[in-house]
C-alpha cells in the first residue's frame, strides 16, 4: 500500500513536534501502543500538553466529528516527532539485558488510534499502514532489531495495544519480538511501586502482584 505520512506541521502551520531530545545511539526497538483516545490528532495534542508522546500515530476515521469522519483518515499516519530523536512514550523503568539503555532511549514509539477498551476493532488499513511504516523505518534505521508492545514491557499498569500479537510483524518484517525476562519485569514493577511514594499501594491492581498474575496467565491480558 502507498503510505501517507503527514508531519504535524504540514497539517497545521506552527504545530510543534512532541517534546524530544538526542538519543545516546541509534534506535534498535519499535514499541507499539494504542492511543486510548478519540481522533489521532487529539491524542497528538494531549501529548503536546503533557510533554510526552509517540513518534507516529496511525489514525482512523472518527464518526462523531465532521472533520475527522472521512475515510481518508483510515490508515493515515501522523508523524509527531523525528524518529532519530527520543521522546517520552513509555514511563517504564524496565531494562532488558544485555542492553543498558532505557526503553525511551532505544525505541521509536508507534501508536494505533483506538479507544483501547474493546469497543472498536483496529482496521485493516491501520494494520497495513503499521507494517509499511515499520518496513520504511527499518530501511531508514538499519539499527532496528526488535519490536515489542507497551504491555510487554510494563504489564503492571498497561494493556496497550489491547490483545495485539506482534508475531505477525516479526514474521513479515524480520524483527525479533523483545520481551523482558520475568525477573526483569518483577524488578521493574517493584521499583515502580517503591518510587510511587505509596500512590500504588493497592497490590491487587498494581505492581508486583499484578505482574505475577499476568506472568501466570502467559503474559496475556485477561481483563482491562
Ligand atoms: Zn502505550
Amino acid at each position: 500500500m502507498a503510505l501517507q505520512i503527514t508531519p504535524v506541521q504540514s497539517h497545521r502551520a506552527g504545530a510543534a513536534w512532541i517534546k524530544n531530545s538526542a538519543r545516546s545511539a541509534p534506535p534498535d526497538l519499535i514499541v507499539l501502543h494504542e492511543t486510548a483516545g478519540a481522533t489521532g490528532w487529539s491524542s497528538y495534542e494531549w501529548g503536546i500538553s503533557k510533554g510526552t508522546g509517540y513518534h507516529f500515530i496511525i489514525d482512523r476515521p472518527w464518526p462523531s466529528i465532521a472533520a475527522w469522519r472521512d475515510a481518508k483518515w483510515d490508515g493515515h499516519v501522523w508523524q509527531t516527532a523525528p524518529p532519530a530523536s527520543r521522546t517520552n512514550h513509555v514511563g517504564s523503568t524496565v531494562k532488558i539485558a544485555p542492553s543498558k539503555r532505557s526503553i525511551n532511549d532505544r525505541a521509536i514509539g508507534i501508536s494505533i488510534a483506538n479507544m483501547s477498551d474493546g469497543s472498536e476493532p483496529r482496521t485493516a488499513k491501520q494494520r497495513a499502514a503499521c507494517l509499511e511504516l515499520i518496513k520504511q523505518l527499518k530501511q531508514e534505521f538499519p539499527s532496528l532489531k526488535y519490536v515489542t508492545t507497551h504491555y510487554d514491557i510494563q504489564i503492571w499498569n498497561r494493556h496497550d495495544p489491547l490483545g495485539f500479537d506482534p508475531n505477525y510483524i516479526t514474521g513479515e518484517i524480520g524483527l525479533a519480538y523483545l520481551r523482558p525476562s520475568e525477573e526483569e519485569l518483577l524488578a521493574a514493577a517493584e521499583a515502580w511501586v517503591n518510587a510511587s511514594n505509596g500512590r500504588y499501594k493497592d497490590e491487587r491492581k498494581f505492581g508486583v502482584a499484578k505482574t505475577k498474575l499476568w506472568i501466570q496467565h502467559g503474559r496475556k491480558p485477561t481483563s482491562l
